[in-house]
């Protein structure tokens, strides 16, 4: 798989333009913005820090996360996902120009990787009940359904128009965040939240609302970006990947032992699976070619042939360097 497999290098960059604008434009006012400890272990220490779009970042001395702060309060962040140019585009231009793509290269190995975890993980007997956490077009819950492994296949979806959608192909779906959640939410068996944690005001409130929905022997997938990842580290502030205020929580892998450790919930599975690090460097890095990085990073990952690069990509993968980071959970 290539970066431009999934986000076509022309559009990403429209939008991520259009992120720029939206910042300049909603986020005018910064009185009521608020600093915050580190969001995976609550440390104060402040490591290295640096700005971007004018939004400040911080990397905890304790446990290496990123973290965007001073950061928007929630209403405020709130009222950015529901007026933002970017994220209009994002769910209009983007996802259209990008859906099936998406469906066969995300989304469908997706759908195989929950019935295999569930298989894997679940009771053989009795009905299973599927909830991805930020449901969208509900693409994924088509995808899941069509595996036939479970009985009931439901979102939870806080965009009233998304939601609609969903119930449109018949899915059953919670208007709400996970923070948010009624009190009679009912618990489901696998529950999955794709690039959901990063956007998040507080991914300890995210996580407990996780574990409130979860069954007891259930679990919770999440993947996410991590900054211990190889393009994060190598570009710094200039990694795409650092973008606020959309991805304003970037933990490291020893944040997220932390983090879940604080919720209550027990680490089953870390791993860092990407397959797109070496391809975004050398992207962004042809893009900008006055970024500095090592000479040995610039040839490795422009000019080295497209075995080593694999070779490497493999090895940030499987040492837990590749950004894109997968975590399965269960209740402690
Ligand atoms: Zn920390």
């Amino acid at each position: 798989m290539k970066e431009s497999d999934i986000r076509p290098q022309d559009l990403f960059n429209r939008y991520l333009d259009l992120v720029r604008r939206d910042n300049e434009t909603l986020f005018a006012d910064r009185t009521g913005f608020i600093d915050i400890e580190c969001p995976a272990c609550g440390g104060s220490q402040i490591g290295r820090r640096f700005e971007k779009d004018g939004f400040e970042y911080r990397e905890c001395a304790d446990c290496f996360s990123l973290y965007q702060s001073p950061r928007p309060d929630e209403a405020t962040l709130a009222r950015f996902y529901h007026e933002a140019e970017s994220v209009k585009f994002w769910g209009t231009e983007f996802y259209r120009q990008t859906a099936e793509a998406r469906r066969e290269k995300l989304f469908k190995p997706r759908a195989r990787d929950i019935a295999a975890l569930a298989n894997r993980h679940l009771n053989a007997t009795g009905e299973a009940r599927f909830c991805d956490i930020g449901a969208g077009y509900g693409t994924l819950l088509e995808e899941v359904a069509a595996t036939g492994r479970f009985a009931a296949v439901t979102g939870v979806e806080p965009a009233p128009n998304l939601a609609a959608l969903c119930r449109d192909k018949g899915f059953e779906i919670i208007e709400a965040t996970a923070e948010t959640l009624p009190a009679n939410a009912p618990r489901a068996d696998v529950l999955t939240a794709f690039e959901v944690i990063e956007h998040v005001p507080s991914p300890l409130a995210f996580l407990k609302g996780l574990k409130r929905l979860m069954t007891n022997g259930g679990i919770a997938l999440l993947t996410t970006l991590t900054a211990d990842g190889f393009d994060i580290q190598t570009l710094w502030q200039h990694s795409k990947a650092v973008h606020p205020p959309h991805h304003i929580n970037l933990l490291s892998v020893a944040g997220y032992r932390r983090l879940i450790e604080r919720a209550g919930l027990a680490c089953v599975e870390i791993a860092t699976p990407g397959k797109l690090d070496v391809d975004i460097v050398g992207n962004t890095l042809k893009e900008n070619p006055e970024i500095e990085v090592t000479p040995f990073i610039r040839r490795l990952v422009t000019e080295s042939d497209p075995e080593t690069r694999e070779a490497f990509q493999a090895f940030l993968a499987d040492h837990l360097l590749s950004s894109h980071i997968r975590i399965l959970v269960s209740i402690d």
